[in-house]
């Protein structure tokens, strides 16, 4: 369902080109967990951007479910990416002036601007499967930072998302949080077949993935 060729990403900087992903083939079939570890620095989270839709390549493809992400136009992009993929960051990234339910329903209502009642009641719905249903109406400032990763769990799966990336997601928490942050993008994984691709430094979390790519150097390693 995910296919890289010859993956490459180079940022232009003050001191000339940096090489961070330099040629990376990757495959991942529909329904698997796979894991990316390697060092900070060695290009995982441009790999992602890549593969999420959110940072051009500098050479190679994307191919998600059939379709050559980077071939897409702006608006094609943006549709697919909104629709099929799931993205979930390393630290929150949830709108500040937005209750939990509104940032949950947001990837939801894009094109239209109608408080659509299926969405929210989807929005609520997800929200209450990861332990938050007293939460809809808080503010992101009025919970907990493992609070906060839930619900950008619950915004990320409310299109139901074919592919769910996942960069560090829990890097920033503590272990028992991590733990149970885990174990939720887990039970997406395996209860509703979603194709799960996740950086994580924690290698006992590694090792629970049907697939393991290291990375170093912006390569992948055996
Ligand atoms: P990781 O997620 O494994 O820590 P990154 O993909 O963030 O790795 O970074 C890989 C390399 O690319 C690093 O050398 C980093 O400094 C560089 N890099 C990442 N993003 C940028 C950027 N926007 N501009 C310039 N260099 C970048
Ligand atoms: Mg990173």
């Amino acid at each position: 369902m995910l296919s890289c060729r010859d993956l490459r990403k180079s940022y232009v900087t003050e001191r000339g080109a940096v090489t961070a992903v330099d040629g990376i083939d990757l495959d991942v079939e529909a329904g698997r967990f796979a894991a990316i570890i390697g060092r900070s620095g060695s290009g995982k989270s441009s790999l992602m951007a890549m593969i999420g839709g959110l940072s051009r390549p500098s050479g190679g493809t994307v191919t998600v479910d059939g379709t050559d992400l980077w071939s897409l136009g702006d608006d094609g992009l943006a549709g697919f990416r909104n629709g099929r993929i799931g993205f979930v960051f390393q630290f929150a990234s949830l709108l500040p002036t937005l209750r939990l339910v509104d940032n949950v329903a947001l990837p939801a209502m894009l094109g239209g601007t109608a408080v659509d009642a299926a969405i929210y009641g989807k929005a609520a719905t997800l929200l209450a499967r990861l332990g938050l249903g007293g939460h809809l109406d808080a503010y992101p400032s009025e919970v907990s930072a493992g609070e906060q990763r839930r619900a950008a769990i619950a915004r990320a799966l409310i299109n139901d998302p074919a592919l769910l990336l996942a960069d560090e997601p829990t890097s920033d928490l503590d272990e028992q949080t991590e733990i149970e942050i885990m174990d939720e993008l887990l039970a997406v994984n395996r209860e509703q077949g979603t194709t799960l691709l996740l950086v994580t430094h924690n290698l006992a979390l590694a090792e629970q993935a049907e697939q393991i790519v290291h990375i170093a150097g912006g390569r992948i390693v055996a």
